[in-house]
This record gives structure tokens, sequence and C-alpha cells, in this order.
């Protein structure tokens, strides 16, 4: 007996090759039917014998593509049509689903076996991709996702290429950036003018064939020059990355000072050669993201120091693109094959990656040897994202390539709201319906450039999502562009968020939570509802309201942005706090900062001077890093909190902590200034500075637990958020989880979004949308 059944699958469905799959599975056990796209998914009516049904129906839940996320198949009994055959219907194509906009994918192994054949077609084609890799949203215009729709528009497929697209059977069917070395883009090596660098061993009067422009791309690495490169979001600047003089060229012809440059690596052995890679890290290097992770470096990695000095970790990814995997290719006639290559953001410091051939020419003329450009357009610009494992979870860092569009689902229905996050790692965050969509890294909005990549990406996301908010919300920092730029929006309603309650709202938001939380936030910089600068906070939150309830004693701060340059100037300003002008001898702070600067500071906090109070745990970081004398000046941020936690790496544990006090006031003061006095006792005698970082960690993390615990007595809340920048160091996160654990609290960390200010703008969306909801 004849059964017919519609099948309605829900999830990432479309875009990742589902209809094919489905098409597939249909003629193999012999049901007949359709299938096509829906504004919901894909909806699939199959009719044939009960047996044959249920085969359909295990075989669609069993073995997906790997890029479809299926979240649901609910399927209903219908009217047999009688139909014999199996078709892919594209007449319902039009109603995409915005949100089914993917990430870019890395190449896949299918892919990669080809360009590395020599027998197949796409030998040594850097463009090659498939259903199941290759660019995504850097090349969607609008949506529905179809090449007219990218920036493939203009290469019109050849006669190969279009029978793959047309046939249901073939992995590249309906692959919309399809391309082979005939009909899709082609590269180009050019000087600082612009005009073609000559490639050796190319055939007379014959064109360049990319593989002969990589065989010379790989020539120049090899004696240490400097490419910039056009990838899949943007350029980089690529050298090898064993050659320390080619990294040290290349650090200051970018004048980017001690700032760790990011390295891919060949393969996964080489990863190993420079490492030691986890279970869970390998699971992150391999992820169809392909991001940068963080990876602990081994003490005798053969790699420049240049990259990453003083640094015991390494930023490494692998090739994501077949131009990328190619840079590493065997080349005919290699001497020494390299195995890394620095791959850092192709830009001036502080401004967004180059993305434009034009622009790299004009941007980066001072910087690169040469540049290996290509003739297909970059229409989003992305970054690379970066990662770092902890507790064998993934926790995002900078989200970027790979992870954006991708939605967070909030659970339930949401106003649609642009909350313009923060100023440093600037990301913006949409709402719609069920799900809030964080743009990817915009970069510290401090700068035209920032704020015009700023704007640009809003114009296309809402355009790519068809979002027009009803409210705007922004932090409360008057200063920050991104609040500026939302003030300025006429005919919304706009919202101020604190920044630590945004901070606090973005960790329950990706946890499901949505109760009354103790909320650990500690960072650098969050402008308070007092005026002043937060960063030590503990508050009791929901996302309607917060309450401060205690916080890191107040210091003053002298000189405004010179005080984050220069930590030398917190660790005077808790010196004086703690000892008023009887300050202690033998600090290496003494001899190491000019006297003369010293003293001009010392007069700005006397008299209170262009100073400001904070409560910041990255000045804390900086005071006792300075008075340690492991950093009195910084080029990068965190530069002095990062030295001290490689410090207390090295140190010993289980030695006990310091003094400190809270002091129950109205919000409670977390007086710091015994744990100061016991430091400076112990640099005086002469003891192990990573003895007393070490100790200083272990400090902190006990205070954590000290406070919260203080806070479940009065309010019986046990679940606690941990968010803040402060959390990137590893050291303290491990001993304050574990702190917190031991006294039976439930904790909740960041995995999906980044602890740092690139996740604030989604705890923004959500504090606003519960006021509009409050005041509907
Ligand atoms: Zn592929
Ligand atoms: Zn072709």
């Amino acid at each position: 007996m004849t059964v017919r059944k519609r099948i309605q699958i829900r999830g990432i469905v479309q875009g990742v090759g589902f209809r094919p799959f489905v098409y597939q599975t249909a003629r193999r056990v012999g049901v007949a039917g359709f299938v096509c796209n829906t504004p919901d998914g894909v909806l699939v009516e199959a009719e044939g014998t009960q047996a044959a049904l249920d085969a359909f129906l295990r075989d669609l839940a069993r073995d997906p593509p790997p890029l479809a996320q299926v979240s649901g198949i609910v399927a209903t009994e219908v009217e047999p049509q009688r139909e014999v055959e199996f078709s892919i219907r594209s007449s319902v194509e039009q109603a995409f689903d915005a949100v089914t906009v993917l990430p870019d994918v890395a190449t896949c192994d299918d892919c990669r076996r080809e360009f590395t054949d020599r027998g197949d077609r796409r030998f040594g084609y850097p463009f090659t991709n498939c259903t199941n890799c290759g660019p995504r949203y850097s090349i969607i215009k609008d949506v529905p996702y179809d090449r007219a729709q990218t920036t493939m528009q203009n290469f019109r497929m050849c006669e190969k290429c279009r029978a793959e697209y047309d046939d249901p059977a073939n992995r590249r069917f309906h692959a919309q950036p399809n391309a082979c070395p005939v009909c899709g883009p082609r590269l180009l090596l050019v000087e600082h003018d612009g005009t073609a660098v000559a490639v050796a061993g190319a055939k007379n009067g014959g064109r360049v064939t990319d593989i002969e422009t990589l065989r010379e791309v790989h020539r120049l690495l090899r004696h240490g020059k400097i490419i910039a490169i056009k990838g899949l979001g943007g350029f980089h600047l690529a050298c090898d990355a064993e050659n320390d003089q080619a990294v040290r060229r290349l650090r200051s012809r970018k004048r980017r000072s001690d700032k760790p440059f990011a390295v891919m690596a060949a393969d996964i052995a080489s990863v190993r050669r420079f490492c030691n890679v986890s279970a869970a890290d390998l699971q992150s290097l391999l992820r169809p993201s392909h991001p940068i992770v963080i990876l602990e470096r081994r003490p005798d990695a053969a790699i420049s120091p240049a990259i990453a000095p003083g640094n015991n970790t390494l930023g490494v990814m692998l090739p994501y693109t077949p131009l990328h995997a190619l840079l590493f290719a065997e080349c005919e006639e290699a001497t020494r094959e390299f195995s890394a290559l620095v791959m850092t953001s192709g830009n001036l410091s502080e401004e967004p990656i180059v993305t434009s051939n034009e622009q790299a020419l004009e941007r980066l003329v001072h910087v690169a040897d040469a540049f290996l450009v290509h003739n297909r357009r970059i229409h989003m610009r992305v970054d690379d994202s970066v990662v770092r494992v902890f507790r064998g979870k993934e926790r995002v860092l900078r989200r970027s390539r790979g992870y954006v569009p991708g939605v967070i689902e909030l659970g339930k229905p949401v106003v649609e709201i642009l909350a313009c996050g923060p100023e440093q790692k600037n990301t913006f965050c949409l709402t719609q319906g069920r799900y809030a969509m964080l743009s990817q890294h915009i970069g510290d909005l401090e700068n035209y450039e920032t704020l015009e990549f700023f704007e640009e990406t809003l114009a296309k996301l809402k355009k790519l999502f068809r979002v027009e908010p009803r409210a705007i919300a922004y932090d409360l920092h008057p200063r920050y562009l991104s609040s500026q730029y939302a003030l300025e929006q006429a005919g919304l309603q706009k919202i101020g968020v604190q920044h630590h309650h945004a901070h606090i709202a973005s960790c329950m938001a990706e946890n499901g939570l949505n109760e009354k939380v103790i909320g650990v936030a500690f960072d650098g910089t969050g402008f308070g509802s007092d005026g002043r600068i937060w960063g030590g906070e503990f508050l009791v939150a929901d996302l309607e309201h917060f309450e401060r309830r205690a916080h890191l004693r107040y210091v003053p701060l002298a000189g405004g942005d010179a005080a984050i340059r220069q930590p030398w100037r917190s660790a005077l300003s808790y010196l004086r706090e703690t000892y008023g002008n009887d300050l202690p001898h033998d600090l290496p702070l003494w001899n190491e900062v000019a006297e003369k600067e010293r003293t001009i500071v010392w007069k700005m906090l006397e008299r209170g001077i262009n100073t400001v109070e904070t409560s910041s745990c990255g000045r804390l970081f900086d005071a006792v890093a300075s008075i340690l004398g492991l950093r009195h000046e910084i080029n990068f941020e965190a530069q002095a909190a990062i030295k001290l936690e490689m410090a207390a790496c090295a140190g010993s544990n289980g030695e006990g902590v310091y003094p400190f006090q809270i002091e129950f006031a109205d919000p409670w003061q977390i007086d710091l200034r015994p744990m100061i006095e016991s430091i400076v006792g112990e640099v005086q005698q002469g003891a192990r500075r990573e003895a007393i970082a070490a100790r200083f960690h272990d400090t902190l993390a006990v205070m954590i637990a000290e406070v919260c615990r203080s806070l479940r007595e009065r309010e019986a809340l046990n679940k606690v958020c941990l968010s803040g920048g402060a959390f990137q160091n590893m050291l303290l996160l491990d001993r304050t989880h574990a702190a917190l654990g031991e006294h039976g609290f439930e904790v909740y960390l960041h995995a999906s979004v980044p602890p740092n200010d690139g996740g604030i703008a989604l705890g923004q969306a959500l504090i606003a949308n519960a006021a509009l909801k409050r005041g509907a």
C-alpha cells in the first residue's frame, strides 16, 4: 500500500546541500515526491511503501550533510498523489530564510584532494570550493543566497562547472561560488606600483598560471620577504615564522611593538612541533570555522621569539582556504620548506583590515614587499576569530570569521533592537524573532576608519537580515563613538546600559539564565552609574535591574589614558593609598621610572588634578606588575597583566594567600591594601616574583569566593556569572572557578560569546528588550 508523508525539516538546512541529500536518499530507498526550501526550512513530500518511508526518515535523520544542523523533523500523513519520480523543486526558492545565511567555511577534504591531485582539473586552483566548504558570509550581498547576489556574480561558470552546479548528484549542486581555473577568480602577484611581478617559469607569451604565481610567492617567502595576501575576509601580512629576521622586520614595519602575531601552520604535525595540543584544541583547530586557537607554546619551539615576545602561548590556525593550503604546498625547486607563516591582519595599527586591492597597495605599501591579490571582491570584512580551550570547552575570545553570522538562540521572542556595543573590541548586536545576531569583530572604535566599518557593516547586516530596529541600546560612557552614534539616531527609543550589567547579561543570555544571579564583572574600564570608572564589580542582577553590591575600593588614577599606558602610575596610586607619604624603599619602580615623571604624577594625585577614581581590576594588575618590576609601561592592551599571569604560571602554588578586608558599607568595599603591604614586604625581602604573582592570583580567587559567600548569605543566590576581560586570564579563571566550586556555587562562564567587551552588545540588547517589555 502506498503512503505519502509531508515532512518539515527545520534548522540550518539551506545552502548546505540539504536538498540534494534528500534527493539522493529518496532515490536510494525508492520513494517518489519532491523537496523544496520554505521560509521555515526544508519541506519534503514523499510517497512509497511504509518500509521505504521508514528507511527514508531514518536516513534523513542519521546522515545529514556536514554543514547541516537539523533541529527538528516533523512528519504528517497526507493523501497519496501517485507520483513516480522524486524531484527538487526550486519554485519556492525565493522564500529563503535570512537566518540561515552561513559563515565562511574552511576547505573540505574532498576539495583538498582535488587541488592537490595533479590529475584533477582543479589541481593548484586556489579558489576551489563546494557545497560543503568555501566563502559564504564574506561574499554575500543579499538574500536569497544565489550567485547573482554574491561577489561571484561577474564570473560566468564554464560548461564543466555549470554541469556540476546543475547535477543533484554532484557535490557542487547549487554551490554558488563554484569555480575552476577556466572560469573562476585568478591570482595576481604585484609590486608596490601595481604592476605584475615577473614570474619565473611562465611560458613565453602565455598566461601566468596560478600555480606559477604561487611558486613565485613561495620563493619570496623562503627568502624572508613580507607578502600582503588577500584572503577570505581581508588581507594578511605573511612571512616565514621560522625566519627571525623576517619576523622582526615585519614587526618594525608594522610598528606593532610587542603585540603577539598569529601563526598559520601547514598541518597538525607542524602545530605539534610548536605547541602542546589537547584533544579539545585539536577539535577547535579543525572545526569548519578554523579559528586561531591560543595554545601553550613548547619551550623548544623552533619559531621566531619575535612572534609573541615574552608569551608562553601562541595563536595558531590551520590553512582555511585552498590559497592558504597551497602556500605550504611543496614546490619543485624548494630548498627548504617552511611549516608556519606569520599571518597577521593586513592593516595599519588600530585600523580595520584592508579588503580591496587598491587599499592594500595604498595602505600597506611600506609594510609589504609584494602583494598577492585576486579578482574576487570581499564584500564583508571579517577578521580571523580567536578561541581558547578552558576545561575542555572552546571559549571564543574574538568572534568573527567562521562564527558570524551564526545566530544566538534566545529561547523567547524579542523586540527588534540595535545594541551599539562598547568602544574597545566593538561588536554590535541586532535582534529579530527569537535570535540575536552579533556582528563580527569591528575593532576599537577610536578612529574614523573603524567607525566607518561599524556603519557599513550595520547597513549590510540590516539589509541581509531585514531588520529595522525599534530601539537602540548604548553604553553609558559619554565619549564612546558607539554611544555617540546611538544618540545621533533620530526616531528611535534610546536605552543606556551600564557596562558591567551588560557583561553579566551577556553571560546570562548565552547560558539561558533568566533569574537573579550574582555577577562578577572584572575588567579594565567601564563607565559607572556614579560617573567613576568601574572594573572590579559584584552585582546582583537580572536582565531588568542590577544592584552594585560590592567593588574594589576606589583608587585615584592620574592622567587619563596615560595611566593605562603606564602601569607605574597605578602602582604609585596603590602605594600612596597604602602608605600615605611614607613610601616604602627598595622597589624596582624607584630605579626604573624617571623621578621627574613620578614627581609630576605624585603632585597630580596629591592635588587631585586630572585624576579619576577607579575600581578597575585591570589597574590593580598593572599596579602589582609594576611593584614587582615586571612591567612599568605597555605598548598593547593588558600587556602588564599578561606578564603577571605568565610569571604566576611559572610560580609555585598552594602557598597561601595575602590578607584583604571587606568593609560592609553600601556598597561593600574590598580593601586590598593589606595585600599590597604584604607584597611590598616580600619584594623588599627578595622573594621570587613568580611566587608572589601566583599568590596574588590565588588571593583574588579567594576574595571573589568570599564576597560571593557573603552575598549568598544575604540573597540566597547560588548562581554566579563570571564576565569581563580579566577572565581571559586563564589562571585567574581557573582559580576563581575552583574556589567558587569548592563552596558549592553554580558557576557560569562564557563560551560562544567573548567574556571581553566583544560580548557586551548581546547583554545590552537583552537589557534593552527587558526595559521595553517593562515599559510596554
Ligand atoms: Zn569542498
Ligand atoms: Zn569552470
